[in-house]
Formats: C-alpha cells, structure tokens, sequence
C-alpha cells in the first residue's frame, strides 16, 4: 500500500508541481484499495473539494499509471466527524443522488440554508426563496444580476436545490448561457433544433445562468425568446442571472430584453461589512475553523472584492494552519494572504498596476516592459497605461518609462485608444472597470 501511494503522490506532483503537491496532495494518506474503490484519508472537507474542483480525474489517473487498476476514489476524513458534520453531509449526499438520479447538473451544496442575507443581498434572496416556494405563481420571470463572485449562481442554483428537495418529477433544468448557446449552435448545424425546443420548452423550471453571454448571437436570442414564451404561458418558472441589468445587455432584440424585464428584476450589491462578517462567520462555523474574532474582522475589512474570493482566503488559512498545526491569527493572516490583501496605507503605483494587468492577462511582466510591438503585449501595455493615469498621480514620463520607455505622447495615444474602445465596447468597459475596481477598491 505504502509504495503504491508513494508512486502515484510522486506522479502526481510531476503533474501539478511541487507547491501545489505539498500543500494538497501530500498531507493525504491511502487508507485502503478494496473493491475497486480507493481510500483516501484527508485531514478536513477543504482537501476533498479543492482536488475534486481543481484536479478532477487526476488522482484515478495517477492510481491507474501505478496499479493498472480504474480506481474509483473515495475520500474520508481522518479525525471522527461530530454528529452535526456527519447529518450535513449526508444531507449532501443525499441531494446529490437525487440530483445525479434525476440528471440535473445543480451544485447540491448551493442551498438557501447557507446562504448569508445581509443588506447587499435581501431583496435578490427573498424573491428567490419566494419563487422557490411558488414556482411559475410569484415572480416570472426572476431576473437577478450582480458582479462577480456575489452569490448569483448560488441564488438561481438554490431554487432549483429547494424545488428538487421538494417536488418529485419536476422537470428543472440548470444551464448556463454559453451552453445553451452552444447547444442551440449544434442543434442549427445538425438539424436538430426539435430536440432543442422538446428539452428547452416541456420545463416546469429553468434556470439559466450568465445570460449576458448572448450578447450580440442572434440565433441563441431568437432560440431563448421562444423558449421563454412558451414556458412563460405554460406559467412555468425561469430565472436568469446576469452580471448586468437587461438594459445594459447590448445587442439584443427589444422583444427579448422586454421579456426579460417582465417579472421581477433583483440586484446583488457587494456585500457591506457586516454582511461580510456574518458570511466570514458562517463559513468558518460550517467549515469547522476555529477564526478569532479579530481575524475575522481584519478579513471582512481587507477582502474587498468579492465573496468567491473571501472563500479562497479562508481555504488557504485553514489548509495552512491544519498543516502546520498552528491556529489562526491576525499575523498569519497577513502572512498567507498578503498578495490577496491591499494595503491602504501604500499607495497605489505604476508597478502594481502593470503586475496585475500583465497577470490578469497572462502574459509576463517583463515583456510588457520591453518594446515589443505584438497585439498580445500591445494592447495590456495600453491597458496598463490608462489605469495608471486614472488611478494613480504618476506623471506621463513616469508611466511612459515604467511601461518600456515610452515617451508622454505615446501615453496619451494610450489612453484615448482605450477609452475610445470602453465607450464602443461593452465587454472591454467591463473588463476594465472590474481591474480597476480590484486595484482601487
Ligand atoms: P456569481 O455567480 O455571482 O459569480 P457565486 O454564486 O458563484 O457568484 O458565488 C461565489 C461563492 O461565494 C460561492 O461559493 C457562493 O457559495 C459564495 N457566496 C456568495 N454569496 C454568498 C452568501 N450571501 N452567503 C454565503 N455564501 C455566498
Ligand atoms: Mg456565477
């Protein structure tokens, strides 16, 4: 057993490399190989979800190379789970079955229940819980948007979750804009749009997510306005996230953002602090990590973005303190986040902004500082050039010099290109905002 595991941990850290292999791979232990089925020991629920969400497949695949063997991977927790964690996970369990048996694609943990109201959120979550509760009777349909990581697939996934756990043989289906879209592509090309309508229009829910993506696809808008028609005066249920309100979505027909804006439509605001606090609390309660007070506070007033983000901090504190076996505190805090967290006290500069545009586009830092001309690097050196000039007090020569050694000319140029394509681009303007909102909250 011992060599087994040796091998495939080895592998396995070939593939995801070291930082990551030490910090999620190698704190887990091969319990068992026993009908088909490895056991693996894992020391708290965070290593299950991050291998299973970040590296699906990759530990069957590293067992078969070692074993020859197709190894079906179970995970359990190595210290005795208290009576609470062990109802809640069943309860999951439970509604995954259902789910998986009903063959409906719904994350089961994204549930009323564990979703935090605050001010930011209220009215967006009461007219979900209120469609839940009547489906096709209350709000139809219920169109909720909101930025980024603010809770908008856990909302519209939560109503399909309440009405699954509820109503047997309700027909739910969740999908996201660019799958449907996608299918809608597939369906044209191949024919076969009947089995689209026959899938899309004999629902009793849907649930459509990210609905913005339709933006300027014609066939998909014209696919979608039937399909809501018809499920409208079937008065079945539809709900639509959206990262923007329906007169915001650009280039769709009028009859389409008409319908759109027949129900009822509910934003998700940033959360406010306290808002943040309580999610921070939950989170932390539900995940069983021990967060002093004062941490707690420090992250719901460091964390500005958004709440996926807040999450991904509290993932990394706990993995870190569980390995180390060292609690939780302010200072560790600092330590383990300290490229998540701004610092008010520093000024913003040139530097940081050319970092976290080089690295919200991929491309390396070095080369955005050179003179290189390709359309790759071109247009983030522009990018960078405009935030600099819009948030911070650098001179023209200073971002000049700072993005390859430009002269004040070629800054200006910059700017205006990039404030040209925001105002004719709604997608760029977006993107740009929402750089511009992480590096100056
Ligand atoms: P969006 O679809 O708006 O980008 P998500 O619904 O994916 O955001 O939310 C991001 C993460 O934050 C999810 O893990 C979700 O469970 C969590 N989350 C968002 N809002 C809340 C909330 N009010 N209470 C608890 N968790 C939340
Ligand atoms: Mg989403």
């Amino acid at each position: 057993m011992k060599i087994i595991w040796e091998k495939t941990q080895k592998l396995i850290s070939e593939r995801v490399g070291t930082q990551f292999y030490e910090l999620w791979f190698k704190p887990v232990e091969l319990a068992q190989i026993k009908d088909g089925q490895a056991v693996l020991e894992i020391p708290n629920r965070f290593f299950k979800e991050w291998i299973e969400d970040g590296y699906p497949g990759l530990i069957p695949e590293a067992l078969k190379e070692v074993t020859g063997e197709t190894l079906k991977v179970k995970f359990r927790m190595s210290e005795k789970l208290d009576a609470e964690s062990r109802k809640m996970d069943n309860l999951l369990e439970n509604r995954k079955t259902r789910l998986a048996s009903r063959g409906i694609y719904l994350n089961p943990k994204y549930i009323f229940q564990n979703f935090v109201v605050g001010d930011s959120n209220r009215f967006a979550s009461a007219a979900a819980e209120a469609v839940a509760a009547n489906p096709g009777r209350a709000y139809n349909p219920l169109f909720i948007y909101g930025g980024v990581g603010l809770g908008k697939t856990h909302l519209v996934s939560a109503v399909g979750n309440a009405v699954v756990d509820r109503i047997k043989n309700f027909r739910v289906l969740y999908v996201s804009s660019e799958q449907f879209t996608n299918e809608v592509v597939h369906a044209v090309r191949h024919g076969k749009t009947d089995e689209l309508k026959a899938k899309y229009r004999n629902l009793d829910l849907l649930l459509l997510d990210d609905v913005q993506f339709i933006e300027n696809k014609a066939a998909t808008q014209e696919e979608l306005f039937h399909t809501l028609n018809a499920l409208y005066e079937g008065q079945r249920q539809i709900v639509i996230s959206s990262d923007r309100p329906p007169k915001d979505i650009k280039n769709v027909t009028d009859r389409l953002r008409s319908r759109f804006n027949m129900g009822l439509i509910a934003d998700i605001q940033s959360p406010e602090f306290e808002t943040k606090l309580a999610i921070i609390q939950k989170k932390a309660e539900m995940e069983r990590i021990a967060l002093p007070p004062a941490v707690v506070e420090f992250l719901a007033k460091k964390v500005k973005s958004n709440i996926r983000e807040l999450e991904g901090c509290l993932i990394r504190l706990a993995a870190h303190s569980s390995l180390t076996g060292s609690p939780i505190d302010v200072e560790m805090t600092k330590t383990i986040l300290k490229d998540i967290i701004t610092d008010d006290d520093k000024p913003l500069t040139v530097e940081v902004i050319m970092k976290a545009v080089s690295e919200h586009f991929g491309i390396k830092l070095a080369d955005m500082k050179t003179k290189k001309r390709t359309k790759e690097i071109a247009l983030p050196r522009q990018v960078a050039m405009y935030l600099a000039r819009e948030l911070t007090e650098a001179s023209l020569s200073d971002i000049g010099k700072a993005a390859g050694g430009k002269d004040h000319a070629t800054v200006i140029y910059a700017c205006k290109q990039v404030a040209d394509r925001r105002a004719s681009n709604s997608d760029f303007d977006h993107m740009i905002g929402s750089l511009a909102g992480k590096l100056k909250p």
